[in-house]
């Protein structure tokens, strides 16, 4: 039934699924958990005249059915949005199972690195652990932080966590993430599968450090050296990419990364060493001697 009685359509606007969302601190107005559903909490969309975001709430399959069989009544539902609403609430989801030969794409520039894809500062935005469990072979964590150095995606054994203060909106359509930070702007942007993360957008900024992945184009440096990245390959590497801060606290708000003095390195290849790319503090930038242009 595409609309009920009152001739309202079952599609709930967008504008009213970004504002449950928020009231309900992207995840489970429970327990925070990801996937959820927009469930009407007191009028049932068969009575509804309207979708009123009030009357919305965000649901995991659990709590769901709980609410369902009366376990979960609509006043607790409603206390625990209270708490959600909070802007420290968090919300979680888990990546069922990765593959051994699991990929990371930077906007088009691939990295196969057996221990850590980009190393900021020694903590590594994604670093992995083999383990010999057939269900989940690998194990991701690691940090992804936005353009005002906040980090917002924590990243543990395949746990995805969020913390909400820092979002503008953040949405999961099948497996693709979206976050924007408050305001709208696209803060981070990947697609996740068994077999790799896709990562569309990001800017990862830690004191002067900035990543940048956007459209073909991987861009990672400091103040002092800035390289930018298409089409590149790094692998059998321990590390990806490995860069370090040179002026702590720097801002990047209204900086122009395109007008860095950078390396462009286009279609490149490197395999088979520690780091694929080093860039040091103290202004020295380093490419491993197994790197080919092509
Ligand atoms: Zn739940």
């Amino acid at each position: 039934m595409a609309r009920n009685k009152f001739g309202l359509a079952r599609k709930i606007p967008a504008e009213v699924e970004q504002l449950v969302r928020k009231s309900c601190g992207f995840g489970c107005v429970i327990c925070g958990a990801i996937p959820y559903e927009y469930d009407h909490l007191e009028i049932e969309f068969h009575e509804a005249k309207v979708h009123d975001p009030d009357d919305i709430v965000l649901l995991c399959d659990t709590h769901h059915r709980m609410k369902g069989s009366k376990l979960l009544s609509v006043d607790a539902i409603k206390r625990a949005r209270k708490t959600r609403a909070s802007e420290n609430s968090e919300f979680r989801f888990k990546l069922p199972a990765t593959s051994r030969d699991f990929e990371v794409n930077w906007a088009g520039n691939i990295i196969s690195a057996s221990d850590n894809s980009i190393v900021v500062d020694n903590a590594p935005i994604l670093s992995f652990v083999r383990t010999d469990n057939e269900l989940e072979p690998l194990l991701i964590s690691g940090q992804f932080r936005n353009r005002y150095g906040q980090v917002v995606c924590d990243i543990s054994d395949n746990c995805f966590t969020s913390r909400a203060e820092h979002l503008g909106d953040f949405t999961l359509l099948n497996n693709r993430f979206r976050y924007s930070l408050p305001g709208g702007p696209m803060g981070l942007a990947f697609d996740l599968s068994d077999r790799g993360i896709d990562i569309k957008y990001a800017y990862h900024v830690k004191d002067d450090v900035h990543v940048f992945a956007q459209g073909d184009l991987l861009q990672v440096g400091n103040l002092f050296t800035s390289s930018k990245f298409r089409a590149s390959r790094f692998y059998d590497v321990k590390h990806g990419i490995v860069v370090e801060s040179c002026t702590p606290n720097f801002v990047y708000d209204g900086v122009d990364l395109n007008k860095f003095p950078a390396n462009e390195m286009i279609g490149a290849q490197c395999s088979r060493t520690y780091a694929g790319v080093y860039i040091e503090r103290l202004q020295r930038y380093r490419i491993s001697s197994n790197y080919d242009r092509l």
